[in-house]
């Protein structure tokens, strides 16, 4: 079998939601969008569920995953609510909880025909600028909102644009646009995520919503601050399948993107870009063989990249390699890539999943 798996420590993931909820003021909805940010919603929801007040995903069908696998125990909360009113039948039938930021879901919410009512967060724009109502016109929509027997309003929510630059005065600013509608409405608010409810512990509110931290990536990659200790969930690992000893002078890979200085032994790896590692991650980047620093060489290609190993003569064939977990970060790897941690963990594809 090809080596090339990734490895998701459950209890790292508890460990992480442990830390997330001593940062939830009240109550907290786990961030399990994205098939758990690429680590299985269905493992990751089981062992989250003793830890959390509520799940969030992104649309229905993720939804419909945790409900098909009987993980229902807790509400779950579609952070866009629905995206076609056909899904509210099937929405008001599961008790799932929608976020409304739009004038066609009032509208469609008012035609639906149920006996129980949906449970609904008023999003509200503060400048994120993507979805959400004005605040001039979230006291029209509430009232709106109020009169509709299919609808109970559970709060407020919004999100916040720049959370991970601490330093950042425009958290604050969208944190004052709600506080002053809450003010108004007093009713309950959902701001924070990770970022947000690391640094900021004033926007916490009394519903926040942990997803990146949960997974033990950072935050603040590029503030390069972390002071919490979280744990990496996923290892991501393989190992080399063949060595080249080369002299100077040689190019290596695709493009000759990368030339021997000296002469160098590298290790072949049994992971590309087909896996999801990134073919923009640049020469240096680090990776561990067999728990010993080592540094990717050449271009990533579709199934394999190359380590140097020159410095590591009892490596070799069969040893184990480790592209982003508890020994190399998975920000690390994403800084070299230009991306962030979030896009590479929640793009893993081709390896299979184990879980200890
Ligand atoms: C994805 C998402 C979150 C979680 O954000 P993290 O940065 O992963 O903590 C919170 N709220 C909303 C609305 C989201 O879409």
């Amino acid at each position: 079998m090809r080596p090339a798996r990734a490895v998701i420590d459950l209890s790292a993931l508890v460990h992480n939601a442990k830390l997330a909820r001593q940062h939830s003021p009240e109550q907290m909805m786990a961030v399990v969008k994205a098939d758990a940010y690429g680590h299985g919603l269905i493992p990751c929801a089981t062992v989250l569920q003793d830890e959390v007040d509520a799940f969030a995903v992104a649309f229905t069908e993720e939804a419909a995953r945790l409900i098909d696998a009987g993980l229902t125990r807790k509400p779950i909360v579609l952070l866009e609510g629905f995206l076609d009113a056909a899904e509210l039948p099937f929405i008001a039938e599961q008790q799932l909880v929608c976020v409304v930021h739009s004038a066609w879901q009032i509208a469609a919410l008012a035609r639906l025909s149920s006996q129980q009512p949906v449970a609904v967060w008023l999003k509200v724009d503060t400048g994120m600028h993507r979805l959400g109502f004005q605040p001039e016109q979230v006291l029209a929509v509430w009232q709106q909102l109020a009169t509709l027997p299919q609808v109970r309003l559970l709060g407020l929510s919004t999100h916040f644009a720049r959370a991970d630059e601490p330093e950042c005065p425009v958290t604050l600013q969208q944190l004052q646009a709600i506080l002053a509608l809450q003010k108004q409405l007093n009713t309950s608010l959902s701001l924070a995520n990770s970022a947000a409810l690391l640094s900021t512990s004033a926007a916490a509110g009394n519903w926040t919503r942990p997803g990146i931290m949960l997974y033990g990536a950072n935050p603040f990659p590029s503030a390069n601050r972390l002071t919490e200790s979280l744990e990496p969930v996923m290892t991501l690992e393989s190992k080399i399948i063949g060595v080249q000893t080369l002299a100077a002078g040689q190019a290596v890979g695709y493009g000759g993107h990368y030339v021997t200085s000296a002469p160098t032994r590298l290790g072949i790896v049994a992971m590309g870009y087909a896996d999801g590692y990134p073919r923009q991650a640049k020469n240096g980047t680090p990776v561990t063989v067999d728990g010993q620093p080592a540094q990717l060489v050449g271009r990533v290609a579709m199934d394999m990249l190359t380590v140097d190993i020159t410095h590591l003569p009892e490596v070799g064939v069969g040893s184990r390699v480790e592209l982003w977990g508890k020994q190399v970060s998975v920000d690390t790897v994403a800084q070299q890539a230009d991306t962030i941690g979030y896009q590479l963990l929640c793009n893993l594809k081709r390896v299979p999943l184990s879980y200890c």
